[in-house]
């Protein structure tokens, strides 16, 4: 096993948001710029256990660079499990959600496995932390290094990503796996209340949403011409740019679009034709399958366009089951009646450059009439907000954290049951036949995110739990 790694974060100057936020941007400046005293000199370590591909890696960028500009020394290490560990961990995240996963136990066995495969972690970053930092430990790949972390003095935050709406026997044999664990946290930090455990202590459990930053690769504004290049390069657009586009990394120097996606289609997306897009990672609980069956069965518009986009399926480090379900769609593709296959685009994006992948993403969410987020569970789902900011309509699960982000009606429309698909596609259709309304919906949605969807609108909340934290357990 490898020791955990660093992560690189540049600070950003939160000051950029002052025009964004406009009278908003007051809280944010005051909470931030008192945060370097209180916290002094005491670091605060996150870790999780992919840099790349994932909310998780993704809220870390999107706040993390505006605590360094605080004045506040945060860093970012990443754990270097071996694969068995992240198998273990993803049938963890499956029961979470309620889902079997690969079906495989969680018994005294696998807690042996579990611990026992956290132990250098443990010692190497109790090496790193001082008595006096702050540890936010993130989701389930991590808890078993609370006991650790907790004898070396420091103050440890479990911060849990991912939940279900009503619990069943998968989630409650997960929380059971992770229970003692989680219990010897100073607090527990869900995206929701509904996600709470109900074996916790009472009044350990704190909500944080995790939000975007407005102003990435990822989510800055793009002009048509740009997009269309940038859709070339990747292969989904008909023409690849005789240059590579460009775009401001988060360092302030220039980068390029340099690689291509693999693009499984018939050909490719001509200019002005309808595209539905939706953009996750390759899991089962993202419903792609759900998504392929429901375009292909029950939408009447026999125009429109479907991309499914993900990264590359060996990119995200702890998703070990993105390979198999993305053969498993490519089957589903390849089995499609030819009249709708010709619509579909299976794209998978590079992740060797995470700030070119990012900005390849906001490409195809702007080329998109309509984002779908069909997710049978999800934690909170960045990709809606991302959407959202990009003034699309939205059709998504009434489910998890997408329900904290679309205003059903107003900044788009949620489906009741994630598995009714003829509603999906009416909602699809329906939004596709009235481009007035999808514009307003779209301008809500933007609007929306401005109001309370971005990660530094959460800052308060994260240093209000660190000087508690600090005033509690140093008194
Ligand atoms: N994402 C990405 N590159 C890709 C596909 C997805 O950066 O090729 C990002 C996506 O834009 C979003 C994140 O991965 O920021 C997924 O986060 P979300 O909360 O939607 O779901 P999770 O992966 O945590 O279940």
């Amino acid at each position: 096993m490898a020791e955990p790694v660093e992560v690189q974060l540049d600070p950003q100057p939160i000051e950029r948001y002052r025009e964004l936020l406009g009278p908003g941007y007051e809280e944010v400046d005051v909470v931030a710029s008192g945060a370097r005293e209180r916290l002094d000199g005491r670091i605060i370590w996150n870790v999780n256990s992919t840099a790349r591909g994932g909310g998780v890696a993704e809220m870390l960028r999107a706040y993390l660079p505006y605590v360094l500009d605080d004045g506040v020394d945060t860093r970012w290490v990443v754990l270097q499990e071996e694969a068995p560990f992240f198998s273990l961990t993803k049938r963890l995240h499956n029961n979470f959600h309620g889902d079997p996963g690969d079906g495989g136990a969680l018994g005294p066995e696998e807690k042996r496995f579990y611990r026992e495969s956290l132990t250098d972690s443990g010692l190497h970053l109790a090496d790193l932390v001082s008595a006096d930092d702050v540890v936010i430990l993130h989701d389930p790949q991590t808890a078993g290094l609370i006991p650790a972390l907790k004898q070396r003095g420091a103050a440890v935050i479990w911060r849990c990503h991912i939940g279900v709406d009503e619990s069943n026997d998968f989630t409650a044999r997960a929380q059971g796996f992770l229970a003692d664990e989680v219990g010897a946290a100073d607090a527990v930090v869900f995206s929701r209340p509904s996600y709470m455990w109900d074996v916790l202590p009472r009044g350990s459990g704190v909500v944080i949403p995790p939000g975007i930053d407005a102003f990435t690769p990822k989510n800055e504004p793009m002009d048509k011409a740009t997009r269309d290049a940038v859709l070339g390069m990747i292969g989904l657009g008909p023409e690849k740019p005789a240059t590579p586009p460009s775009f401001k990394r988060s360092d302030g120097s220039t980068g390029h679009v340099e690689r291509a996606g693999v693009v499984v289609q018939e050909t490719p997306l001509e200019d002005g034709v309808p595209l539905v897009v939706q953009v996750s990672r390759w899991d089962k609980l993202k419903d792609h399958e759900g998504l392929l069956t429901l375009f292909a069965r029950d939408m009447k518009n026999r125009e429109v366009h479907l991309a499914l986009v993900g990264p590359d399926s060996s990119g995200v480090d702890d998703d070990p089951e993105g390979a198999a379900v993305y053969q498993g769609i490519l089957e589903q593709f390849e089995n499609l009646a030819p009249d709708v296959r010709s619509r579909v685009h299976l794209v998978s994006l590079p992740m060797d450059d995470l700030e070119e992948n990012a900005f390849m993403v906001n490409a195809i969410q702007r080329r998109a009439d309509l984002i779908v987020q069909k997710s049978l569970a999800e934690g909170f789902g960045l990709t809606v907000s991302e959407g959202m900011w990009k003034a699309r309509p939205m059709v998504a699960s009434r489910i998890g954290g997408i329900q904290d982000q679309i205003r059903d009606g107003e900044s788009g429309i949620l489906i009741d049951d994630p598995r009714d698909y003829p509603a999906f596609a009416a909602a699809i259709d329906s939004l596709l036949a009235d481009p007035e309304r999808s514009r307003a919906m779209g301008q809500a949605a933007q609007e929306q995110v401005k109001s309370g969807l971005l990660s530094v609108q959460r800052l308060t909340l994260h240093y209000r739990l660190v000087d508690q934290l600090i005033s509690v357990l140093r008194s």
